[in-house]
Parts: C-alpha cells; structure tokens; sequence
C-alpha cells in the first residue's frame, strides 16, 4: 500500500475510500444515462422504468456506498490485507486472479440469493425489472454485505497465499463498479463481434444481465456468460434477441423470447 494511505489518519482514510467509490459511481452512472440517450437505436428494453424505480435505486445505492466505505476503510486502516512491494507483475497477477475469482464468486453468492432462503436479500435488486445504470448498485443492506465478501474478502483470502499488489487490486475495482454500472444500463454497447459464443466466455453483451432481470432465472453470471455456460444456466435465445435489439427493434414485453 503507499506509503501516505499507510500513514492516513482515520477521517483521511474514510475521505479517500468515500471519493474514490462516490465520484467512480457518479462517474459511471451519468456515463451509463448518456449512452442510453446517445444511442437510443439500441435500446434494450422498450418497456417503461416502474413508479418511483429511481428513486429506489438511489436509495439502494447510498446503502451501498455506506457498506463498501465502512468495508474497505476498516480493511485498509488494519492492515489486514497483505500488499507485496509494487511490480506490474504482482499488479498483473492481481487483477487476473480477481477477475477470474469474483466470477466464480459472483456466480455461486447470485445462485445461492436465488434460492427460497436467502431470495430476501437480493429482492431490493430485483426491484428493478428494467434496468439503469443505478439500478448495479442498488441493492439491502445484506446483499451490499455479501458483496464485500468478494471486494475484500476475496482479495484478503488471496493474500493469504502470496502478497497481493495494491494497483492491480484498484484497477480491477475501477473495472469491476464500472462494468457493474455500465452493465446496467438500458441500452446494448456490444458490437458483433463481442457477441459470440467465444466472446462471451470473457464480456457478455447487455442485453445478457437485461434477461436475468426480465425473467428472474437464469443467467447468474458476472461480467461474462463462462460460469452460466459450465453452470447449464446459460439461456439459449440470449443470441436472438440481441439480433433484434442489435437491429435497432427494442424488446417491447419482459416475458419476450427468441426464435
Ligand atoms: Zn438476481
Ligand atoms: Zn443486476
């Protein structure tokens, strides 16, 4: 960790940590609003947003912020989290196992919240039935909670093995809250050619976690359809129905299928 983060007294601490998860969020979601009005041929969904579903959504992500500062500043400030010395090796290392490791991660906490037990922590995220960019962080208190296990539980498990590096960890969260945010939008940025089964294994397109909205079953996964297609819970239309919304014909029901 650097070494003025290191020597941070605890309001500094809890400034940075706000600042960095506030202006990244706000950041991302006026980015995720504007690509929705910039492109509006791609439009996902043309079903309209549910009475009052922004200001939910707020709300949901103001909880959310509350948990990652508190996490991530009592992590940071007790050192529990083993930082090796800088290399853009380490950094490299870093962001490659927590990419891989929050999908399987993501993957297994997202099936278990669809079960009937825990189905009541991940409600508040379902609220939204067509998404916005405000709609990724918006979530209860308890389902913010889990989150934290794979934002900081993961990476302090992995330096556990071998010392972690402090820039590949911030990158990947840079690319994790983005993605997350972006991802929400209700609005299909992948091109075809991002759009493949190959593809896929590494980015799905929008319209991949539009559906897992729409249809409450069904594609689970984080970031990519690869834990969806070993898990057998890839939907099989996904193809189709991006076909359309690629060719500027927005799905116009929730209960929509493809050919
Ligand atoms: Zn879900
Ligand atoms: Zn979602």
């Amino acid at each position: 960790m650097p070494e003025p983060l290191h020597d941070a007294s605890l309001p500094v601490l809890v400034s940075i940590v706000a600042a960095f998860f506030g202006l990244l969020t706000m950041g991302n979601v006026v980015l995720g609003f504007v690509m929705e009005r910039i492109v509006p041929k791609r439009k996902i969904f043309a079903v309209p947003l549910a009475h009052g579903q922004l200001g939910f959504e707020l709300t949901g992500n103001l909880v959310f912020l509350a948990v990652a500062v508190v996490t991530f500043t009592a992590a940071l400030s007790s050192g529990v989290i083993r930082f090796g010395e800088d290399s853009v090796l380490r950094s490299l290392a870093t962001f490659a196992a927590l990419l891989l490791g929050f999908q399987v991660f993501y993957y297994f906490l997202h099936r278990a919240m669809h079960t009937r037990p825990l189905l009541w922590m991940h409600r508040w995220h379902h609220r939204s039935q067509v998404t916005t960019a405000l709609s990724a962080q918006s979530m209860s208190v308890f389902e913010a909670l889990a989150w934290m296990l794979g934002y900081v539980g993961l990476p302090l498990a992995f330096s556990l093995v071998v010392p972690i590096g402090f820039w590949g960890y911030v990158a990947y969260m840079v690319f994790n809250v983005s993605g997350n945010i972006v991802g929400h939008a209700n609005v299909e940025l992948a091109g075809a050619a991002s759009a493949t089964r190959a593809a896929t294994l590494f980015a799905n397109p929008w319209v991949f976690h539009a559906l897992h909205h729409a249809r409450w079953t069904g594609h689970y996964g984080f970031q990519a359809a690869l834990m969806d297609r070993l898990g057998g819970t890839e939907f099989g239309d996904w193809p189709a129905l991006y076909q359309r919304v690629a060719a500027g014909k927005p799905l116009e029901s929730l209960k929509v299928r493809g050919e």
